[in-house]
């Protein structure tokens, strides 16, 4: 195979163009390449990013951030909406928020804040703290700052600032206590928010997270409570309080379908309030709109099954066939889409620091032992497994194999026998995977006897840091590596992060049909080889969790203007940063070290030139960082 056969069939074997969303793609010298602004005439060699900030210190892991990205996502997001309003004669606008807790980082927000100013982007925030960041910022007079989530007085107090300093703030009523909490402001403090209620609808979502929908939901209202709180707006004389109608079907929603019958019943929800002499402006549809992790465009747990621009059009459509049935005004769209908008912008690099594969078949060693019936027989089996027998053939394996062990242990096998009995046995799981893998569909039991003989990569990273949700929930994140894409990968790989801690292991990878459990991987070589997870820029930040003392990475940031690459960089979590987190404060450490090596100076056992040399070797410790060191 040729060098660009070979790059061909790397694009199709790791899907790049298909999830890669016209960001990422593999080029013509099998290096990975990212389009930040999607235009192909912008590129950023990652490999080379990654050699670059080697150049000034920094080293792998590393978070890569292309800001770019998050700008051309919501322009992507505010484009498909234009254009189906256009379509559809829609009287309403759309207006985004982006859900604070997607990815809290000040960097993200400063960059959905200074983006979306021309697309009037807003705000979502789901706690006390969140609602403090945002009304920090300058939002432009329409944006919107909504208010979600289970509040206590204080928040509501906090949302009654923020409208009196002029933010355009809707607090959604989770329950009605809140609403009787927001009411009883009325004429107490200077303003209140703008209310919105979030209505618990009949139809659910898909996916992972469809129980934040459904009758069954803790989120929302009931109709009856929804009837309920209209009753108790009229009686205090707030109808005009009531400006929004909220709903959240759940994240990565799998199916279009999902997300036409809620809007349906929302639509509904929504006309008939109208019809009871409220003027609600703003249909929240919350967020939802999945991210094609896989590339598959199914409606599997990591794709969607639609894209931004049919959900736009079906969006407004929906909404707009019920509004004219029920002869009500178009509201306008509000959307708090987080992944979408989140995901592509970052990846996370990790160097492999060790591989260990399996041995490599080579027939000379084989035994040609006569010492006991069972070695034979495993020879024989190992001679004879062909296409027909393997199922049958590695059974009988399995049970000399076992057969063999007892022997050993009850003294019969000495070490050089067992020895060859344990090889004999792995060159017969080999041939068995290597014929179990010719079906179409693997059995279950074959698939797994795979998994053990695949190599292992550990990866110079922490999964329960950068990537959570593969540990959490399965979550599965595009995995490749990042040059030699011109090679033939010679290994069928897992990955292992340097956590003390089994978890810390990916062994399920995307494919366009169906999950696969090994990745292609090349043989390291004296050149750094390094590979990336991508599309982590949603969630996984916000939800990392510092297991083993593994903190934040160092971050780069890479902007593209003209051909002209920038990278700014920001030093990850030190160890004493990380320390002190878990309240061991830096001076008390050293402290402790001091008293240790005063003690042993005082028994002669240390002279004072060593205990001050270890005194700043500790220190130098703390600085660091806490990954390996190339
Ligand atoms: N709005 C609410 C109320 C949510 O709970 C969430 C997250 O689940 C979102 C918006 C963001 O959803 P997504 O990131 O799937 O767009």
């Amino acid at each position: 195979m040729s060098r660009l056969q070979q790059i061909i069939k790397a694009r199709e074997d790791y899907n790049i163009d298909d999830w890669g969303a016209g960001y990422y793609a593999i080029n013509d010298q099998g290096f990975v390449e990212c389009y930040p602004t999607g235009d192909p005439e912008q590129s950023s060699t990652i490999h080379k990013i990654v050699d670059t900030a080697r150049q000034r210190g920094v080293h792998p892991p590393l978070i890569i951030r292309f800001p770019q990205i998050i700008a051309s996502q919501l322009a992507r997001l505010d484009q498909a909406f234009q254009r189906s309003i256009a379509e559809f004669n829609y009287s309403g606008g759309h207006l985004g928020v982006f859900p604070f807790k997607v990815n809290q980082r000040r960097e993200f927000i400063d960059a959905i804040v200074s983006c979306g100013a021309k697309y009037n982007y807003g705000l979502e925030i789901g706690s006390k703290a969140e609602l403090i960041s945002a009304m920090s910022y300058s939002l432009s007079r329409r944006a919107l700052l909504i208010c979600n989530g289970f509040k206590d007085e204080e928040f509501i107090e906090m949302a009654c600032l923020a409208a009196e300093i002029g933010r355009n703030i809707v607090s959604v009523v989770e329950g009605p206590d809140e609403l009787q909490m927001l009411l009883d402001r009325v004429g107490v403090t200077n303003s209140i928010p703008q209310i919105g209620i979030r209505t618990r609808l009949y139809s659910r979502g898909s996916g992972k997270w469809q129980n934040s929908s459904g009758s069954t939901s803790k989120f929302g209202l009931t109709i009856v409570e929804l009837l309920d709180c209209l009753k108790t707006l009229k009686e205090r004389g707030c109808v005009d309080k009531l400006t929004m109608l909220h709903l959240h079907i759940g994240s990565q929603i799998t199916e279009i379908k999902k997300f036409k019958n809620a809007l349906k019943e929302a639509a509904r929800i929504y006309s008939k309030i109208t019809k009871k002499g409220f003027s609600i402006n703003y249909l929240n549809i919350g967020g939802g709109v999945g991210v094609d992790y896989d590339g598959s465009r199914s409606s599997s747990p990591c794709s969607v099954n639609y894209v931004l621009q049919e959900f736009t059009n079906d969006a407004v459509y929906v909404i707009a066939q019920v509004c004219k049935e029920e002869n009500v005004p178009e509201p306008h769209i509000v959307t708090e889409s987080g992944r979408v908008i989140a995901a592509y912008h970052s990846l996370v690099v990790t160097d492999i620091r060790e591989v260990q594969a399996p041995t490599t078949e080579a027939s000379s060693w084989l035994p040609d032992t006569k010492t006991h019936k069972s070695l034979v027989e495993l020879r024989y089996i190992y001679d004879h497994l062909n296409q027909k027998n393997y199922a049958e053939y590695y059974h009988d394996a399995v049970e000399y194999h076992e057969e063999l062990a007892t022997l050993f242990n009850l003294g019969y096998l000495d070490l050089d026998e067992r020895g060859l009995a344990e090889e004999l046995f792995q060159e017969i799981c080999r041939k068995t995977v290597r014929f179990s893998t010719i079906h179409k569909r693997q059995v279950a039991e074959f698939a797994s006897l795979h998994q053990n003989l695949v190599s292992k990569y550990l990866a110079n990273f922490s999964i329960f840091q950068s990537i959570p949700d593969a540990w959490s929930i399965g979550q599965l994140f595009p995995v490749m590596p990042l040059s030699r894409h011109q090679e033939k990968p010679t290994h069928e790989a897992n990955i292992f992060d340097i956590t003390c801690d089994s978890d810390g292991c990916l062994a399920q990878f995307i494919d366009r049909r169906e999950i696969k459990s090994v990745l292609g991987l090349h043989s390291p070589s004296t050149e750094p080889y390094y590979l990336g997870f991508f599309l982590v820029g949603a969630y996984q930040e916000s939800l990392a969790s510092g297991h083993n003392l593994f903190g934040a990475t160092h971050e780069v940031e890479v902007t593209i203007d003209n051909g002209r690459q920038t990278l700014r960089i920001t030093d990850g979590d030190t160890v004493s940063e990380l320390l002190e987190t878990r309240n061991f404060s830096k001076k008390a450490l050293i402290a402790r070290f001091l008293k240790r090596v005063e003690h042993l100076q005082e028994q002669n056992k240390l002279t004072p030139e060593r205990g001050q040399e270890i005194i700043s070797l500790l220190k130098n410790y703390l600085k660091s960082y806490p990954y390996l060191h190339c």
